[in-house]
């Protein structure tokens, strides 16, 4: 039995790894709330789109920040993102918010705000499984359970290629294999918040597993370490 009241699992690993899915099913299994950050990024990215702002003007993104209201709610199959009222769940997986959102993510003044948010999130649930770039190392570096999720970019983009099929998209497999590799660039080279494991992370390389095979390998070893 998991009894530690400040129960934090963190997930963090590039673009493209399930990281999303997996943090999804292993809050279910142990009965936590979720808390995808990378939708935060997206959010506050849609909406400095919509208001036709700056991206690179920090003060910017920080009024928008402020002048909207945000909101992350836990629900069955992952999570919802409203803005003033508006549910922008799909909105926010729209390429062209993909493709943008770097500027917000190294935006270091935002990132501190939302890793606020973040650990707000934390302090209203009992139990969280959070996953992003900087989880285990910067929002949650002093969490129980700490993972690094890999796999090959070939395997990512993959990946990637099957989801959008199964949405009835077309995409071309090398066009995503440079787009994840220029995601994973951006991640890994920004001053804040850079993509990057925690010492204390497991790092669990999931190239030739299942989804369900990673989801287990995690469950076991909380409840091993536990
Ligand atoms: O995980 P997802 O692809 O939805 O994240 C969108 C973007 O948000 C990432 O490409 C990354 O640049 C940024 N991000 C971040 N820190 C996090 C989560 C996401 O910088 N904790």
């Amino acid at each position: 039995m998991i009894e530690d009241q400040r129960f934090v699992v963190t997930i963090d690993g590039p673009a493209g790894v399930g990281k999303s899915s997996v943090a999804n099913a292993v809050a279910k299994q142990l009965g936590a709330a979720f808390l995808d950050t990378g939708a935060m990024y997206r959010a506050v990215t849609l909406a400095a789109i919509g208001d036709g702002a700056d991206l690179n003007d920090e003060s910017v993104l920080l009024e928008i920040l402020d002048s909207k209201n945000f909101s992350f709610d836990v629900a069955d199959d992952g999570m919802t993102v409203a803005i003033d009222g508006v549910d922008v769940t799909e909105a926010i997986r729209d390429p062209n918010v993909t493709s943008n959102v770097r500027f917000i993510a190294s935006a270091v003044k935002v990132r501190e705000r939302l890793v606020d948010l973040q650990r707000a999130f934390a302090c209203e649930h009992e139990r969280i499984v959070t996953e992003g770039r900087d989880q285990g190392t910067v929002a949650f570096a002093d969490a129980g359970f700490k993972f690094f999720l890999t796999a090959d970019v070939e395997e990512r983009a993959k990946r990637r290629k099957l989801q959008l099929e199964a949405a009835g998209k077309k995409a071309d497999i090398n066009e995503l294999i440079e787009n994840i590799k220029k995601r994973d660039a951006g991640d890994e080279q920004r001053e804040a918040g850079a993509l990057a494991a925690a010492g204390d992370a497991v790092i669990v390389d999931t190239t030739g597993l299942s989804f369900e095979q990673v989801v287990e390998k995690l469950v076991e070893e909380i409840k091993n370490k536990n």
